[in-house]
């Protein structure tokens, strides 16, 4: 049967994907030297307070009308001091569910990617640009944008990472002010402005680990690993041996 083929086909892409991003690409040695680490991270000592602050304000958030249809609102988590932040489009079913970016199928897969880095989920900062689930994981509306873009501006202000990854188009345009595509964008450092007075950020756009799971290829998967590969140079972090399958 048609669906049973399916399934077959996605099982078996998904395992594949599996070892792409953790046996294929566990930490060995280096592909290159790395960049000495950086000195100069500026760290707020009260980082944590300052994030729970702004979390408590987003669970209590109805600025605009998904407040009304989430079931939880889902700030954002990691180390309040990381030096990468990852940043997504917004809550899916499994994140509104649980309160917690990247727990459902995509999340899994950007574990595998955080792992196949040498990090530890807890070593970086996951965000959305949207709080609250669109009803039916519609794309997110200007209007929704506008309203709660602030919020992941004051965590980005705060955490004061050296590396912003946008996963996916939305991300990426939302934070760089674009209407490029994400084909366009990726693969290069892009600056993220923090405000006046601030040196900017840089940040790398990349496909969505969601995307990555839809459109399976050898070709997307090496593309996300390129741009990772260029994170981990830009701090100065080892970078895993590339896979050679
Ligand atoms: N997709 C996103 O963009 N964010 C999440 O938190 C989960 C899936």
């Amino acid at each position: 049967m048609k669906k049973d083929m399916d399934i077959n086909r996605v099982t078996r892409q998904h395992l594949q994907m599996d070892d792409f991003f953790s046996g294929g690409l566990t930490p060995k040695a280096k592909a290159s030297e790395p960049k000495p680490q950086h000195q100069d991270h500026a760290v707020l000592a009260n980082a944590a307070p300052e994030l729970e602050k702004i979390a408590d304000e987003v669970r209590k958030c109805c600025k605009c009308g998904l407040g009304s249809s989430r079931t939880n609102a889902v700030p954002g988590e990691g180390n309040p001091n990381a030096r990468i932040l990852f940043v997504g489009e917004g809550p899916g079913a499994d994140e509104d569910a649980q309160g917690r970016p990247f727990v459902g199928r995509a999340g899994k897969l950007l574990d595998k990617i955080i792992a196949a880095m040498g990090l530890k989920r807890s070593d970086v900062f996951i965000a959305n640009i949207l709080k609250c689930r669109p009803p039916e994981n519609r794309d997110p509306r200007a209007d929704e944008i506008i309203s709660c873009f602030p919020y992941l501006q004051r965590q980005i202000e705060i955490i004061n990472p050296e590396i912003i990854v946008a996963l996916g188009a939305p991300a990426a345009r939302t934070l760089l002010n674009t209407n490029k595509s994400i084909g366009q964008l990726r693969g290069q450092f892009h600056e993220y402005y923090a405000g006046l007075g601030r040196p900017p950020i840089k940040l790398m756009p990349t496909y969505h680990t969601a995307y990555l799971l839809r459109n399976y290829s050898q070709e997307n998967r090496k593309r996300v690993w390129e741009d990772m590969k260029k994170v981990l140079n830009e701090l100065g972090l080892p970078i895993p041996e590339t896979p050679k399958r």
